[in-house]
C-alpha cells in the first residue's frame, strides 16, 4: 500500500512516500523550508540514495509541489496513479475532525474557517485541489490536527465569552499539531516503558503549540479556536490582550487589514526582533547583542516555561516533558531557558546532554524527578497509518 503523506507547514512542505504493505518502509522524503521565499532550501531523499539539497527559489506551494511530483517520479514511483492515497496532515474544519476523505463537503468545512487558520487552511486546500486535479481517481484523505484533542473537558474548550457563541458559531478551543502531540505521546511511552503518566508535549517549530497529556489523551492545550494564540510563533503573536486590535482600530485608525496582517504575519518572532521569523537568525542576532532579539528570545522561552508550568498544576504534576519540532528538538538555549529554575518542581535538564542534542534522546538531569527528552517528531507516519486504516475499514 502506497501512501504519499504531505504536510503543508505554516512555512514548510514535508512530504514522504511510505509503503504500508508489510511494514513501513520510507520510499523517499523531502522538506522544503523557507516556503514563499526566493531563498527556499530543499532536501529530497531516495531510500538507498544520497539526499539532494538544493536552494532555489520557492515562491508558492504550488512551485513546491509541482517539484515534489517530478522528484517523486524519478526513481520512487512510476506513475503518480500507483499511489493509493495522498494523505494530509489538515489543520481545521467547521463541525468535521478525525480522518476523513477530503471531498466537497469537507473541503467547504475547512473554507468555513479560513478566517480562523488564514495560514494554512488556503494553502492546504489548494494544495488538495492541485493533487484531485492531477489524480482525479485517487483517495485524497484528511488527518485533521484537531482530532487529538477532540476529548478535551468542556473547562478545558470553553471561553470565558457568552455561551452563544459556541453553540452558535462553534467557537471553542480547538488545539492543533495533534499529529506531532500523538507521536510525541507514543514515542515518550516507548521511551518511559509505560503509558500511564503525565506529559507536557512541546511541539515548538514555525508554529508552536504545547499541550497536557495524561495516559495518552489531551486534556489540554494552548492552541484555540485559531492557532493565533498560546505562545509567540514564528510571525504570529501568540496571546495578547484581546483590547489591543480595539484599541488600535478606535484610537489609531487601523483598519482591519492592517491589524490582521499585523497579528498573523508581523507580530512573534519577526516582529519581536525586528530580525527575522527563524529563530536561528533571532539566536544569532541576540548573541551578537541585538537588545530586540535578545528580549525575543528571552520572551519565547519564558512564554513556554509559563506554559509547563500551568500545565503541571492542571495535571497535579508532571512525570514527563518532551520538546518535538524544528525548534525543540534543535534549540539547546530554548530547551535549557524553558526549564530553568524549575528544580522546585522536580524538573532539571542534564545541561551537558543537552547541548549538541541529538533526538530521540534523554536530556533528564540526576536531580529531576520528571524525564525530559528530545523527540524527532514523525508527524506523517500518524497521518499515513491512519490513512491506511481508513483505506482498509473503507474497502
Ligand atoms: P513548521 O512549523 O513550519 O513545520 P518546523 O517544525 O520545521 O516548521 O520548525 C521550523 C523552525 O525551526 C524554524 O523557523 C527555525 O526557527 C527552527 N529551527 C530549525 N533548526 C534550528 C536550530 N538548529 N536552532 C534553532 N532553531 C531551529
Amino acid at each position: 500500500m502506497k501512501i504519499l503523506v504531505c504536510n503543508v507547514g505554516s512555512t514548510s512542505l514535508k512530504y514522504r512516500l511510505f509503503d504500508l504493505t508489510n511494514g513501513e518502509d520510507t520510499l523517499s522524503e523531502g522538506r522544503m523550508e523557507r516556503v514563499g521565499t526566493q531563498a527556499g532550501a530543499w532536501t529530497h531523499k531516495d531510500a538507498g540514495a544520497e539526499a539532494v539539497k538544493q536552494t532555489l527559489p520557492i515562491p508558492d506551494y504550488a512551485t513546491g509541489i509541482r517539484l515534489m511530483q517530478v522528484a517523486l517520479l524519478e526513481r520512487a514511483l512510476e506513475r503518480m496513479e500507483t499511489l493509493d492515497c495522498v494523505a494530509f496532515k489538515v489543520v481545521h474544519a467547521k463541525g468535521v475532525t478525525g480522518v476523513q476523505l477530503l471531498d466537497e463537503t469537507v473541503l467547504s468545512a475547512m473554507a468555513a474557517f479560513n478566517t480562523v487558520a488564514p495560514s494554512h487552511n488556503p494553502p492546504y486546500i489548494a494544495a488538495i485541489r492541485q493533487f484531485q486535479h492531477a489524480l482525479p481517481n485517487t483517495p485524497m484523505i484528511g488527518s485533521f490536527e484537531t482530532g487529538f484533542h477532540a476529548d478535551m473537558p468542556p473547562k478545558a474548550f470553553l471561553y470565558s465569552v457568552p455561551i452563544n457563541l459556541y453553540k452558535t458559531h462553534a467557537i471553542r478551543r480547538y488545539g492543533f499539531h495533534g499529529a506531532s502531540h500523538e507521536y510525541v505521546s507514543t514515542r515518550t511511552a516507548e521511551l518511559m516503558g509505560h503509558k500511564d503518566f503525565k506529559l507536557i508535549s512541546c511541539h515548538l517549530g514555525g508554529s508552536g503549540s504545547l499541550c497536557a497529556v495524561v495516559n495518552g489523551k489531551s486534556i489540554d492545550t494552548n492552541l484555540g479556536l485559531s492557532l493565533q494564540c498560546g505562545i509567540m510563533h514564528n510571525n504570529r503573536c501568540g496571546d495578547i490582550d484581546p483590547y489591543i486590535p480595539i484599541y488600535l482600530m478606535k484610537d489609531y485608525g487601523y483598519t482591519l487589514e492592517q491589524v490582521e496582517t499585523m497579528l498573523n504575519k508581523q507580530s512573534g518572532l519577526l516582529g519581536m526582533s525586528g530580525v527575522s521569523n527563524d529563530l536561528r537568525d533571532v539566536e544569532a542576532a541576540a548573541e551578537a547583542g541585538n537588545e530586540d532579539a535578545k528580549n525575543a528570545v528571552e520572551s519565547y522561552c519564558y512564554q513556554i516555561q509559563k506554559q509547563i508550568g500551568s500545565y503541571a498544576a492542571a495535571m497535579g504534576g508532571v512525570d514527563a516533558i518532551s520538546f518535538a519540532g524544528g525548534i525543540g528538538e534543535n534549540s539547546a538555549l530554548v530547551r535549557k531557558k524553558a526549564l530553568e529554575g524549575l528544580a522546585f518542581m522536580g524538573v532539571a535538564l542534564d545541561l551537558e546532554k543537552n547541548e549538541g542534542a541529538k533526538p530521540d534522546c534523554e536530556l533528564t538531569g540526576k536531580s529531576s524527578r520528571a524525564r525530559i527528552f528530545a523527540i524527532a517528531t514523525n508527524e506523517e507516519i500518524v497521518v499515513a497509518r491512519k490513512a491506511k486504516a481508513y483505506l482498509l475499514e473503507h474497502a
